[in-house]
C-alpha cells in the first residue's frame, strides 16, 4: 500500500476538460492531463483494500491497488508492466471507459474513488512518451495460422495475445482501417485515432498481418477461409441497429445514429464517404432519441456542426442523481449520468415515447410523442410535438448483421442473434471457428471486447497446441 493515510490527506482529483466554448470549435481531445505530482498523489490514495473491488469491477481485473502503489512511488515503467498484463490497449479505455472499477471502489461509499481510470491513462501516456511500448515478437513460430474477423478492439486483443506466441496471425478487415467502433463509431473528440495508427504499427511489427477492405462472406467466401486456416475467430461486432418504425420512418432527415457519426470521423481523418448524401446538423433543430454513448456522441457531434438546437429524448425515467450506496454498491448503479457533450448544450427529457415522425415536403420537420409513466403505459391527454430537422436514432444495436458473413459460415446463433460460444471456450457450433466481443456477448463496451479477445485467444491457443501460456 502506498500512502497509508493518503486516502485522508487528498481530496480526489481528476482530469479536466478545456471550457466547452474553446472545445467545440474542433474535433480533437479535450481532457487536460493531471500533472506527475497530482498523479502520484491520487495513486497514494488507494487503501489497496483486502478485498480489492475495483480489481472485480474492472472487466480486465486491471491489478489496480498495485499499480496505484508503483505510481505513488513514481516507478512508471513498472506501473506499466504490470497494466500491460492484464490489458493490451490502456490507452482505449483510459479515455473511453465509463470505469466501472470506479464505482466498485472502497472510497466511492463516499462519493470519492480513486481517479483510476485518469492513472490508467496517464501510466500509458507516459509509457508511449518513455518509448517502452516497443514491439514484442515471439520467441519462436508455431506455424499455425489463425484468421481472425474485424479489427474493432476484441478482433486486435485476440490478434496479439496469438502473434505474441508465434502464430501467424492474419485480420480480415472489410473497412479501410482498423479499429471497428472505435475509428468509425466513437467521436474524436473522445479518442483521436492516431492512438488506434500506433498500435497497429506495434502489431505490425509483431508479425500480425492485416488485410483491409475484405468483406469475409462477400468478397471472400467464408468457407474458403475456415479451410485455409487452423482457426478462425469472428469478431464483427454488433452493427445491426435497433429501427423505429413508426409512421413518417421514410422521410428525409430520420437517421441511424451511426451513418451520422462514421461520416464525421471520416470528415476528420479526409477518408473517402461511404454514401454521397452528407448529413449534417448545422442550422438544424435535431433531435436524439436514445441515451447511452451513442447519443452522447451524436449530442457532441451535433453542437460540433453548429446545430440550432440539440434536444435528447429518452423512453425510461429520469434515474435519480444519486444511487443508493448500500443497495447498489460495488456494483455498476443506475443513475443520472451527464457526459462531457451533455455539458455542451443539451436539452434531455425522459419517459417520452415517440408515436409519429411528421414532416413537409417529404422531409422531417417535426415528432409527435406522448409522455409514458414507470410501467411504460401512455400517460393521457400528455401527447405533445417537437420541432426537428434532423432526427438520430440512437437506441442501441440488435445483433451482428446477417447478410455475408453469418449467412455463409453457418455457425448457430444465440436467441438474441448473436454468435453462440460460452465464455470459456469461446467456440462455436462448428469446428475450428470461434467468436468473441460484441458479435459473441452483443452490444457492449470496449474493455469487455479487449477481455473476450485475450481470453478467446487463450482458448484458441490452448485449441492449437494443447496448453496455453496466455492468461484469462
Ligand atoms: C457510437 C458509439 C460509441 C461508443 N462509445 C463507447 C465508449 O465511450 N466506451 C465504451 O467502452 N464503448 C463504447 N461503445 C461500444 C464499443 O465501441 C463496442 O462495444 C466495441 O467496439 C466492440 O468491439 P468489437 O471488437 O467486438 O466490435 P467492433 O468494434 O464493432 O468491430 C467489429 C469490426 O468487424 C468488422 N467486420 C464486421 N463484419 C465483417 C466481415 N464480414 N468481414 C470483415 N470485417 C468485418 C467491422 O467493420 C468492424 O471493424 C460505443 C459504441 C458506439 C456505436
Ligand atoms: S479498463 Fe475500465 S474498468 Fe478497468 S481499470 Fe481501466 S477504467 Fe477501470
Amino acid at each position: 500500500m502506498g500512502k497509508v493515510t493518503g486516502f485522508l490527506e487528498i481530496d480526489r482529483q481528476d482530469r479536466k476538460y478545456k471550457p466547452a466554448a474553446d472545445r467545440i470549435r474542433h474535433y480533437d481531445e479535450f481532457v487536460i492531463p493531471l500533472s506527475e505530482e497530482a498523479t502520484r498523489g491520487q495513486a497514494s490514495r488507494c487503501m489497496d483494500c483486502g478485498i480489492p473491488f475495483c480489481h472485480n469491477g474492472c472487466p480486465v481485473n486491471n491489478q489496480i491497488p498495485d499499480w496505484n502503489d508503483l505510481v505513488y512511488h513514481g516507478d512508471w515503467r513498472r506501473a506499466l508492466e504490470n497494466l500491460h498484463s492484464t490489458n493490451n490497449f490502456p490507452e482505449f479505455t483510459g479515455r473511453i471507459c465509463p470505469a466501472p472499477c470506479e464505482a466498485s471502489c472502497t472510497l466511492n461509499l463516499q462519493d470519492q474513488p480513486v481517479t483510476i481510470k485518469s492513472i490508467e491513462c496517464a501510466i500509458i501516456d507516459r509509457g508511449f512518451r518513455e518509448g517502452w511500448v516497443v514491439p514484442l515478437r515471439p520467441g519462436h513460430k508455431t506455424g499455425r495460422k489463425i484468421a481472425i474477423v474485424g479489427s474493432g478492439p476484441a478482433g486486435l486483443a485476440a490478434a496479439q495475445q496469438l502473434a505474441r506466441v508465434g502464430h501467424d496471425v492474419h485480420v480480415y478487415e472489410k473497412l479501410a482501417k482498423a479499429g471497428g467502433l472505435l475509428r468509425y463509431g466513437i467521436p474524436d473528440f473522445k479518442m483521436e485515432k492516431h492512438l488506434i495508427d500506433r498500435r497497429v504499427e506495434q502489431m505490425t511489427a509483431e508479425g500480425v498481418v492485416f488485410h483491409y477492405n475484405v468483406n469475409v462472406g462477400v468478397d471472400l467466401s467464408a468457407g474458403e477461409l475456415v479451410d485455409s486456416h487452423d482457426a478462425v475467430i469472428l469478431a464483427g461486432g454488433a452493427e445491426k441497429p435497433r429501427d423505429l418504425p413508426i409512421p413518417g420512418r421514410e422521410l428525409d432527415g430520420v437517421h441511424f445514429a451511426m451513418d451520422f457519426l462514421a461520416q464525421q470521423n471520416r470528415r476528420v481523418s479526409g477518408e473517402p464517404q461511404l454514401r454521397n448524401e452528407p448529413i449534417l446538423a448545422t442550422g438544424k433543430h435535431v433531435i436524439v432519441i436514445g441515451g447511452g454513448d451513442t447519443g452522447s456522441d451524436c449530442i457532441g457531434t451535433s453542437v460540433r456542426h453548429r446545430a440550432l438546437s440539440v434536444t435528447q429524448l429518452e423512453i425510461m425515467p429520469r434515474p435519480p442523481e444519486k444511487e443508493n450506496k448500500l443497495l447498489t454498491w460495488p456494483d455498476w448503479p443506475l443513475k443520472l449520468r451527464t457526459s462531457s457533450s451533455h455539458e455542451e448544450g443539451a436539452l434531455r427529457d425522459f419517459s417520452v415515447l415517440t408515436k409519429e415522425f411528421v414532416g413537409q415536403n417529404g422531409a422531417v420537420t417535426g415528432l409527435r410523442c406522448i409522455r409514458v409513466d414507470d410501467q411504460m403505459q401512455e400517460v393521457p391527454d400528455s401527447s405533445f410535438t417537437i420541432q426537428a430537422d434532423l432526427v438520430l436514432l440512437a437506441m442501441g444495436f440488435v445483433s451482428p448483421v446477417r447478410d455475408g458473413l453469418l449467412e455463409k459460415i453457418d455457425v448457430n446463433l444465440d436467441a438474441r442473434g448473436n454468435v453462440a460460444a460460452d465464455t470459456r471456450a469461446y467456440i462455436s457450433s462448428r469446428d475450428k471457428v470461434f467468436a468473441c466481443g460484441d458479435m459473441r456477448r452483443g452490444q457492449s463496451l470496449v474493455v469487455w471486447a479487449i477481455r473476450e479477445g485475450r481470453q478467446c485467444a487463450a482458448s484458441v491457443d490452448a485449441f492449437l497446441t494443447g496448453d496455453t501460456d496466455l492468461p484469462r
